[in-house]
């Protein structure tokens, strides 16, 4: 099952692009749906709200008020806290309810006004943030929800800002103008979601290109992913595309910190599920003593690749992952030759799909870059 979060600003047009999901087959979950489930007459959850705010936030039928409920429950921070104690945790377990009911293949699209503001986002395996710019959804809520001008504005102003929805957002879908076309996005979605049952990862050979700046921001989010399915473990980007102004092949690489190698193998299948399976066993090239192990995992997102090294925090191919990328950081010359000699190799080998030929070829600059590594750790000491 792939579980992708969808959100964006009220009157944005995420129900709109969670419809045009569910045309392809996905199945949708709707927050603001099942918010009004759990209230319904005859609940637990409308119990416990009349208990804690009375009998008059209910209609004379019997169904919740919901104008009353507000004005009591956004009277006091206090109010509110109650209120979202009695509801959350029930909408929290109606949500697991009916992921867990959709079926093993199914692409769980969850529309989720408040994702952001919940701070959810690395719970998906990918996020969709829906945008139109702040006009045209006060112009929709206005005169197609026919919502008071006021509350509309209220309602936008107490919501996430653009920016902050704009650090979640590994799939930005602008819908300001025309409705956008989904067939890319639902290409991705069902290749993400095969990858993830049949615990495959996105392949191919990619070649070297210029530097991406956006390749920080994509690497935070993933990060993030990897860190929540690994128990809050340590997660650090890497590799070239770790390097700002290097030229890399559009992989970004993560290295996720294990007390050992046993728990590595413990963590195999919840990466798996979150979207990065196993490889397998690997040796990193020596560049020193000591035990190179790790075990790899990729992602399975055929719009992300991702390779995922799980090393032992402070052994010696861990602590070279970090050197490795803080010299090239450093050092523009260095980053420079390494560059140059990235494109000369990728060319050079570009009919040959082999990376292992590329590898090889890079051995002889590695090998005396330890030195130079090692150089510039002394004079960080120093
Ligand atoms: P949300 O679920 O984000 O609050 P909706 O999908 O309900 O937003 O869209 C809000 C309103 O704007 C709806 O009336 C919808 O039909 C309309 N709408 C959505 N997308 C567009 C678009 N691209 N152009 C014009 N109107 C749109």
């Amino acid at each position: 099952m792939l579980r992708v979060g969808l959100t964006g600003g009220i009157g944005s047009g995420k129900s709109t692009i969670a419809r045009l999901l569910e045309e392809r087959g996905a199945v949708v979950v709707d927050a603001d749906k099942l918010a009004r489930e759990v209230l319904e007459p005859g609940t637990e959850g409308l119990k416990e709200v009349v208990k804690a705010f009375g009998e008059d936030v209910l209609h004379d039928d019997g169904t919740l008020n919901r104008g009353a409920l507000a004005a009591k429950a956004f009277a006091s921070e206090e109010a509110r806290q109650t209120l979202n104690g009695i509801t959350h945790p029930r909408i929290g377990a109606l949500t697991g309810r009916r992921m867990a009911e959709a079926p093993e293949d199914a692409i769980v699209v969850h529309d989720i006004p408040l994702l952001v503001e919940r701070d959810l986002a690395a719970a998906y395996h990918l996020v969709i943030v829906v945008y139109a710019d702040a006009g045209t959804r006060l112009h929709r809520l206005v005169s197609s929800r026919g919502m008071d001008r006021a509350d509309a504005e209220n309602r936008i102003a107490a919501q996430a800002t653009d920016e902050q929805r704009r650090a979640v957002a590994d799939v930005w879908l602008d819908n300001s103008g025309e409705v956008p076309d989904v067939t890319g996005l639902w290409d991705r979605l069902v290749g993400f979601e095969k990858n993830v049952r049949t615990q495959s990862y996105a392949s191919g050979s990619p070649i070297v290109v210029p530097y991406d700046e956006r390749w920080p921001a994509q690497a935070r989010r993933v990060a993030r992913r990897i860190s929540l399915a690994a128990g809050g473990r340590h997660v650090e980007h890497i590799g070239s595309t770790a390097v700002p102004g290097l030229a890399a092949k559009d992989v970004l690489d993560f290295q996720l910190a294990v007390e050992d190698m046993e728990t590595a193998d413990a963590l195999r299948d919840t990466l798996a599920q979150a979207g990065f399976p196993y490889v397998g066993p690997y040796v990193d090239t020596p560049r020193g003593e000591g035990d190179w192990s790790k075990r790899l995992h990729a992602g399975a997102d055929p719009g992300r690749r991702v390779n995922l090294h799980v090393r032992v925090e402070g052994a010696p191919n861990w602590r070279w992952a970090v050197d490795f990328r803080d010299w090239l950081r450093h050092d523009a010359q260095a980053r420079d030759e390494y560059a140059n000699l990235k494109l000369e190799l990728s060319q050079r080998f570009a009919a040959d799909s082999g990376a292992f030929a590329y590898g090889e070829a890079k051995e002889p600059w590695m090998e005396a870059a330890v030195k130079r590594v090692e150089a510039y750790k002394g004079g960080q000491v120093s």
